[in-house]
């Protein structure tokens, strides 16, 4: 076996290493097959469920929820367990099904990376892909949110597809992903340069919604 290409960062590495053991584990041989969290979900106890199956929610928390709140949460994990021994993981209906891998991977990585949940997880991500609400500890939900998008979109894949002039639309259709967590994979895997050169146009345009992005938020 050649030893496959690791990020530059120390901390880059230790998540690579651990998504590599969480791809093995899901059977995965190839650095560019794409990894299913639903079929993983079970393994890590977790259990997903249908947001429409919840009982229980008034009719007020449900619109809430689904309407005004929508922007406000990706998914949710009961942290106490089900009689038959799982967590319940339920994801937002309005966001699609690639964000849901994201989300889903994170809740995977939780377990599988020893983390001491708090009883109910609530995780909301930017438009960048980014977490900005949670309740780990933080230094647990990066390390949740970093393994688990390394499992989607691992480096050594990415690192060659970048080689090879593909744009973060082909690479997020290829994992299954979304874009914004391809970008999110290559700024930290700082492979943003390299891709820069192939796709300047593109990255400008990324960089100015971004900018007008994080101006409308109110921040300098
Ligand atoms: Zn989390």
């Amino acid at each position: 076996m050649n030893k496959a290409l690791l990020p530059p960062t120390p901390k880059g590495r230790k998540y690579e290493q651990e998504a590599r053991k969480i791809r093995s584990f899901a059977g995965l041989r190839r650095d560019d097959e794409r990894l299913d969290p639903f079929a993983l979900a079970p393994y890590a106890g977790l259990l997903v469920v249908d947001f429409s199956q919840i009982e229980g929610l008034s009719e007020q928390a449900r619109n809430h929820l689904l309407g005004e709140g929508a922007n406000d949460w990706s998914g949710g994990t009961f942290t106490r367990l089900l009689p038959n021994g799982r967590q319940l993981v339920i994801l937002n209906p309005k966001h699609g099904l690639q964000r849901h891998q994201a989300t889903l991977m994170e809740e995977v990585c939780h377990v599988f990376l020893g983390h001491k949940a708090n009883k109910l997880e609530i995780t909301k991500t930017n438009d960048q892909g980014k977490i900005v609400a949670r309740d780990y500890h933080d230094e647990d939900e990066e390390e949740a949110y970093a393994v688990g998008a390394a499992a989607l979109v691992p480096y050594a894949a990415l690192h060659r597809f970048i080689t090879m002039g593909k744009t973060t639309y082909q690479i997020a259709k290829h994992f299954g992903v979304s874009r914004p967590l391809v970008i999110y994979r290559i700024q930290i895997s700082m492979l943003w340069p390299e891709y820069k050169k192939r796709h300047s146009a593109e990255v400008e345009e990324h960089n100015q919604k971004y900018n007008q992005a994080f101006a409308k938020s109110g921040k300098t």
